[in-house]
């Protein structure tokens, strides 16, 4: 896991107003401006899965029986849940803002996170953007269908400004401005902190939003007891968090692209340098791999994969021949025009002479042959020019043109030529704090 703190805005958050009953009023548009709730089956002794917000105003709450309702609110129109139909109308409703931007993350049927692309990084922009998807969603779908927008930092960030203004609501979390804005929110309001865990707060002493934020990482990674703790306290805190980036038995790179890079021959760029960056990593374990897999995902839906199997390899120019190869193989036989994002994973590790690594990787030992020993020697240069802590070496590469591309200062001094330009931030290991990490993987 790696993390970076985000400068600007990073992340759209769309949560929908009590989706399933704003479903209803979508599909009978008699129910629009009425109180509606939605029951999970068609039975007075259920709960209310879904309350309108007219429904609201009767103090009507999701959990509220559906006779009580009935009694607080005499002509409450009561429909049973759909949910077929919800998922429906869900996948339309995402399809529609992929068209914006791409999706990072689907939390539910109703909420989900978007990221937003450098030109959209400041307030003025990423409001625009926001309230060009809301009238994209009024006149293509219908007025039925209202949510909650927020944009913030991280995901996190994102959805807490979401919840801050219901229904209806776009809420701008600003950076520098979170503690401010979020100072009053309860606890149990965050995601991440149910019941169990704002009682374990309480008996470290924290129980507002206040004394939240002023923990220190360690001590959050403490109370939580895991590392989730500390993922937490930096997403809290404005940093974004790549997660899973290296499994046991893998190591590699997957990413949410920017609109910049959804077309396929961006995306392909981007993909290469995920892929170089998982076999610097490989090296610098002493791994060999012998299978990369690559996945794509196709906007507005869908998704897209390969593997190939070669001799176990430390060289960074075959696995970039293979997955060129699985791309091309994708890309001709797919109607493939934007992506939304790309995975790329070198599995099947072993150690040169060792048994394989990983349970049911039985491997043939690496070639030893002639062209895979210069090229390990070559890449083991290459590397050693990346990961240069003193800058000795940097000199045989151009440091001043990667510290020139789009202000990013990381230490990628031996990059590909199509590289440049691109927005590759949190392509690195920056900070890896869920093992303990080596030091030369902060420079690679
Ligand atoms: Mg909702």
């Amino acid at each position: 896991m790696s993390f970076e703190y985000a400068d600007g805005l990073r992340y759209l958050f769309l949560d929908f107003n009590a989706y399933f009953a704003a479903v209803e009023q979508h599909d009978d548009p008699a129910l629009l401006g009425r109180p509606v709730i939605v029951a999970p089956s068609a039975s007075e002794h259920t709960s209310a899965i879904a309350v309108s917000y007219e429904a609201r105003q009767y103090g009507i709450k999701r959990g509220t029986r559906i006779r009580e309702a009935r009694e607080m609110c005499p002509g409450i129109v009561v429909r049973t849940a759909r949910h077929d139909r919800y998922v429906r109308l869900h996948k339309v409703l995402m399809a529609l803002i992929e068209r914006h931007l791409p999706v990072s993350k689907v939390y539910s049927i109703d909420e989900a996170a978007f990221r937003l692309s450098p030109p959209e990084f400041t307030a003025p922009a990423a409001v625009d953007l926001a309230r060009r998807i809301r009238a994209a969603i009024t006149e293509e779908v219908g007025p039925a269908l209202r949510a909650s927008f927020g944009l913030a930092q991280t995901r996190l960030l994102a959805k807490l400004a979401a919840e801050l203004q219901k229904p209806d609501g776009l809420t701008v979390l600003e950076p520098g401005l979170v503690l401010e804005r979020l100072a009053d929110l309860p606890l149990e309001k965050i995601p991440g902190i149910g019941r169990g865990m704002s009682l374990r707060l309480a008996r470290n002493g924290v129980s507002d939003f206040q004394a939240l934020w002023n923990l220190q990482p360690k001590q959050a990674r403490r109370i939580w007891n895991s590392v989730q703790g500390e993922r937490f306290w930096y997403s809290l805190h404005g940093y974004e968090v790549e997660e899973a980036e290296t499994q046991r038995c893998m190591f590699g790179h997957s990413r949410v692209l920017y609109r910049e890079h959804e077309s396929p021959e961006a995306a392909r760029i981007v993909a290469r340098a995920l892929l170089m960056k998982a076999a610097s990593r490989l090296r610098h374990a002493g791994f060999f791999a012998r299978r990369l897999s690559l996945s794509m995902r196709v906007r507005p839906e869908g998704r897209l994969g390969g593997d190939a199997v070669f001799a176990p390899s430390q060289d960074s120019f075959l696995f970039l021949g293979e997955m060129d190869r699985i791309w091309k193989h994708l890309v001709s036989r797919h109607d493939v025009t934007r992506l939304g994002g790309v995975s790329v994973y070198l599995h099947g590790l072993s150690q040169q002479g060792d048994d394989a690594v990983c349970q049911g990787d039985l491997f043939a030992p690496a070639q030893d042959n002639q062209v895979e020993l210069r090229r390990a020697k070559l890449w083991q240069l290459i590397d050693e020019i990346n990961s240069d802590p003193d800058g000795r070496l940097a000199r045989l590469g151009r440091p001043e043109e990667a510290a020139a591309s789009d202000g990013n200062t990381s230490s990628r001094h031996v990059t590909l030529a199509t590289q440049q330009g691109l927005h590759l931030d949190y392509l690195g290991a920056k900070i890896a704090f869920s093992r303990v990490p080596d030091e030369a993987e902060f420079r690679f």
